[in-house]
């Protein structure tokens, strides 16, 4: 089977594993603040929080922006469901907009006029997280405005779009944003196994997500509110969570680090190569807008015809093509019926999904193994 993505495990990665299982500290070493640093720098912001999860950075992430009962948070529906998720932990609710078709990322259209509505109705949103589908950055400037105007939080859902870029910036820089989260779970641009970070340039922020990340509690005597007792002495300063990165995970993710730059020109490549391959197929095709060069985390395509799309996933998988679909609008997941949600409440992000199938994207992938993809993808449309 050709999978949709697969990681890329190297000697190094194994040396820097077992050089961490064989030291002193399998957490809260000096591996994860050193991969904090690293992954930060590479993305041009001041902090990085390692956390054990994407998931759990969007969590800490919509804390340290003060989401709470009461407020909203407001995503794109073609997203994986953490991007909603992390608001309701926080007992927030969630709002979406709409996905512009061509770029299948949030509608800059569509969200400034459900913010017109919105202030009327005294509900604004507290965070917006843009998300940028397969590695296509959302369009940071015009959102940051809008947030200037209306008064919100951006928290980038950047879980596919490592090493992407939008005009001189690399995506993490937050130069539009507050907080930026990236996931390294294995089918990610670079893995960790399971893992997240959070990336921001304030260091109020970084502060904030790095204490509630380790039980609300802080060993810092600056910090403290009381007199220290003793060098044993910490303090537990508001509710947090054990979401802590292990020293394994970060010595992984830190040996990953260097092959980065090369194994994103690997996936350029390859993007390009679907590009022309596919061309005159009655399909949609990914699109950067100018401006922007993705990272391309997966390679996305609709077909013109939705309702050939269980004939073509099947006929895919039966030939060893491991296709996938992303993603089923989160409106529509059940667990989000019951606020209301429902069908037609989104319809590009629904039209787009119905007829969506990602095709195999990895550094590893081979050219041959790609032509064997279009091959079959032809068959199966023609
Ligand atoms: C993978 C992913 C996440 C969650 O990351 P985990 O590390 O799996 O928790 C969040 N948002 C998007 C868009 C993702 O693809």
């Amino acid at each position: 089977m050709i999978p949709y993505g697969r990681q890329t495990i190297d000697e190094a990665d194994i040396a820097a594993v077992v050089a961490v299982l064989r030291s002193d500290w399998l957490t809260q070493g000096p591996a994860v603040p050193r991969f904090e640093q690293h992954l930060a720098a590479y993305c041009g912001a001041e902090y990085g929080v390692a956390a054990s999860s994407g998931t759990a950075a969007l969590h800490l992430a919509c804390r340290a922006l003060g989401l709470g009962a009461g407020d909203w948070l407001w995503t794109s529906p073609l997203s994986f469901v953490a991007s909603a998720n992390c608001a309701r932990y926080c007992g927030a609710r969630v709002d979406f907009v709409d996905i512009d078709p061509a770029t299948r990322t949030i509608s800059v259209a569509a969200l400034e006029d459900k913010l017109h509505r919105a202030r009327r109705a005294g509900r604004l949103p507290k965070v917006v997280v843009p998300v940028h589908f397969a590695g296509v950055p959302c369009d940071m400037p015009a959102l940051a405005a809008l947030a200037e105007t209306f008064g919100f939080r951006i928290l980038e859902d950047a879980a596919h779009a490592l090493g992407s870029r939008y005009g001189d910036c690399a995506v993490g820089a937050c130069r539009h944003s507050d907080i930026t989260v990236f996931s390294f779970h294995p089918v990610k641009t670079l893995t960790t196994g399971e893992g997240g970070m959070a990336v921001c340039n304030d260091p109020r922020l970084a502060a904030a997500m790095r204490k509630l990340c380790s039980h609300g509690i802080t060993r810092d005597p600056a910090d403290f509110n009381r007199p220290a007792q003793g060098d044993w002495y910490y303090e537990q300063q508001m509710l947090g969570y054990n979401y802590r990165m292990t020293d394994i995970q970060a010595a992984l993710g830190l040996a990953q680090l260097d092959r980065l730059p090369a194994w994103i020109e690997r996936r350029c490549e390859l993007a390009n190569r679907y590009a022309v391959l596919l061309q005159s197929l009655p399909l949609q095709l990914p699109s950067a807008p100018p401006q922007t060069r993705p990272a391309w985390h997966i390679y996305p395509i609709a077909l013109a015809d939705s309702t050939h799309r269980l004939n073509v996933f099947n006929y895919l998988r039966q030939r060893g093509i491991g296709v996938n679909v992303h993603y089923i609008p989160i409106h529509l997941q059940p667990d989000y019926q019951r606020f209301g949600f429902g069908l037609g409440d989104f319809i590009n992000a629904e039209a787009y999904y119905g007829g969506a199938l990602t095709l195999p994207l990895y550094p590893a992938l081979t050219a041959d193994q790609q032509d064997q993809v279009v091959a079959c993808l032809r068959e199966a449309l023609l």
